[in-house]
C-alpha cells in the first residue's frame, strides 16, 4: 500500500492567502485538513490588515486555475494592468508596457476579496475545517503537536497532525521554532523605508481619476508613490519613503507642501483634507525581507509563503511566489505518492534557492522602481514581469 491511499491529517497554521490556498490543494487530494487562523473570520468581521490590492501575475494565476478560481478572480474581478505609468514631477506621463509582444498583463485584485474567495472555496471541500481566533502558541515540530490559544475564550487546546504547515506569515511562529534547530539558516533585513497607504477616490463623475490599465508610479529617487486600481474605480496608493522623511512630515502643512512639491498632479485627485486624514490616521509600516533554509523538519513540518520567504513588495511577487510554493508542493505530493519523508526535503531542495533569488530581485527592484525607472533602465524589464 502506498502512502497515497492514506488520509493524512494536515494542520495549516494561518488562513491568509497562502494558507487558504494550501488548504484547498490538500483537501482536493482527499486529506483531512484543519486551518487555524489567529484573526477573526474576515468574511464576518472586517479586521483590515495590510495593503488593499495586490498585483497578481502568471505564477499566482496558475495556482488559482488548479482550484477553479482563475476565471472569478482574474477575468471577472481582476483589473488588467498592461504597464507602468510613470508620473514625472512636472505632470508628464510616460507609459512602459510590460509585454508589447504577447500582451500579457498583471492584474490588480483586492486582498480581502481574494482571501474571502479562497476561504469560501476551502469550505466547500469535505474534510476541511476552518478555525478562527486560534493562535498557535507552542509547537513540537518533530511530533506534529501544537498548542493553540483561543483569543476569544482564552481556552488552550492541543492538536496533533501528520503534517504541520506554517503559513503564518513573515513573523511565523512555526519558523521561530525551526530557528532553534541545528543547521537552520536564517537572515532578516528591514529596509530603512516604511510605507503609508493613500486612497485616491473616483472622479466626480464616478470614473477612474487616472488610467485604470496601469500601475502608476511616481519615482522620486529616495522615495516614491505607487497606485493600483480598485474595482470601485478608486485607487489605493502607497507612499514609500525613508522613516526619516516620513517623520519630517509631522504637520498637515509640511505634508501638503511635500505633496505640492513632489506629487502635484495627484494632490487634487486625492483631495487635501483626505490626504491629511489618511496620512495621520496610521503609523508608517515596516518592510522586511526574510531568507531561511531548509523549509522543512523531517516528515512532519513545513513552512510556506511569507513564513518561508517574506520579501519587500517592489517586485510584487510575495503572494505570487507563495502561490507557486503551493503548486510545487502539490506536484511533489503527486510525484512521491504523498510520502512526506520524500516530499518535504524535495520541497526545500527545489524551492529555497529560487525563493532566495526572488527575494533578491525584489530588493533590486526597490531601487529600480523609485530611481532607475527614471533613468530608463531596460536591464530587468526585458526579462521579467516586474512591476
Ligand atoms: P499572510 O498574508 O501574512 O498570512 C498569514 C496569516 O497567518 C495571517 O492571516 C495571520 O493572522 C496568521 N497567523 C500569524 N501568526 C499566527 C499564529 N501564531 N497562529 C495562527 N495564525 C497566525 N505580493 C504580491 O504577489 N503582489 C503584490 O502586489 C503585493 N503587494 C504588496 C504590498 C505591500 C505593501 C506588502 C506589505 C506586501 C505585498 N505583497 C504582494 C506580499 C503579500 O502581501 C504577501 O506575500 C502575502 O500576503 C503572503 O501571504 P501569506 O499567506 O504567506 O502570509
Amino acid at each position: 500500500m502506498t502512502d497515497k491511499s492514506r488520509k493524512l491529517k494536515v494542520a495549516i497554521v494561518g488562513g491568509g492567502l497562502v494558507g487558504a490556498l494550501t488548504a484547498c490543494y490538500f483537501a482536493k487530494r482527499g486529506h483531512e485538513v484543519r486551518v487555524y487562523e489567529y484573526r477573526a473570520d474576515i468574511r464576518v468581521e472586517d479586521s483590515r490588515g495590510q495593503s488593499i490590492d495586490l498585483a497578481l501575475s502568471t505564477r499566482g494565476r496558475e495556482a488559482l486555475r488548479e482550484v477553479g478560481l482563475e476565471d472569478l478572480l482574474v477575468n471577472r474581478h481582476g483589473i488588467p494592468m498592461r504597464g507602468r505609468m510613470i508620473h514625472e514631477r512636472d505632470g508628464t506621463l510616460r507609459e512602459i508596457i510590460y509585454d508589447s509582444v504577447k500582451k500579457n498583463c498583471i492584474y490588480s485584485v483586492s486582498r480581502k476579496y481574494l482571501n474571502e474567495v479562497l476561504l469560501n472555496a476551502a469550505e466547500t471541500y469535505p474534510g476541511l475545517e476552518l478555525h478562527f481566533n486560534e493562535k498557535l502558541v507552542d509547537v513540537d515540530l518533530d511530533r506534529g503537536k501544537m498548542k493553540l490559544l483561543n483569543t476569544r475564550t482564552k481556552v488552550t487546546s492541543n492538536v496533533e497532525a501528520d503534517l504541520i504547515v506554517g503559513a503564518d506569515g513573515a513573523y511565523s511562529t512555526v519558523r521561530k521554532s525551526m530557528i532553534k534547530r541545528p543547521l537552520f539558516d536564517f537572515s532578516q533585513t528591514y529596509i530603512e523605508h516604511g510605507y503609508i497607504e493613500i486612497y485616491i477616490p473616483p472622479s466626480r463623475d464616478n470614473d477612474f481619476a487616472m488610467s485604470d490599465g496601469n500601475l502608476h508610479i511616481w519615482p522620486r529617487g529616495e522615495f516614491m508613490m505607487i497606485a493600483l486600481p480598485n474595482e470601485d474605480r478608486s485607487f489605493t496608493g502607497n507612499l514609500f519613503a525613508p522613516f526619516e522623511t516620513l517623520r519630517a512630515l509631522d504637520t498637515p502643512e509640511n505634508l501638503l507642501n511635500f505633496y505640492e512639491d513632489q506629487f502635484p498632479d495627484v494632490l487634487p485627485l486625492i483631495g487635501r483634507e483626505k490626504l491629511v486624514k489618511d496620512f495621520f490616521s496610521s503609523e508608517p509600516k515596516t518592510l522586511i525581507s526574510i531568507k531561511c533554509k531548509p523549509y522543512h523538519v523531517g516528515k512532519t513540518a513545513l513552512i510556506i509563503g511569507d513564513a518561508a520567504h517574506a520579501m519587500v513588495p517592489f517586485y510584487a511577487q510575495g503572494m505570487n511566489a507563495g502561490f507557486e510554493d503551493v503548486i510545487i508542493l502539490d506536484k511533489l505530493m503527486e510525484l512521491y505518492d504523498s510520502d512526506l519523508s520524500k516530499v518535504l526535503p524535495a520541497f526545500s531542495e527545489t524551492r529555497c534557492q529560487n525563493a532566495h533569488a526572488i527575494c533578491d530581485l525584489a530588493m533590486y527592484n526597490y531601487v529600480e522602481m523609485r530611481d532607475l525607472v527614471r533613468k530608463k533602465s531596460f536591464i530587468l524589464r526585458k526579462y521579467f514581469d516586474t512591476v
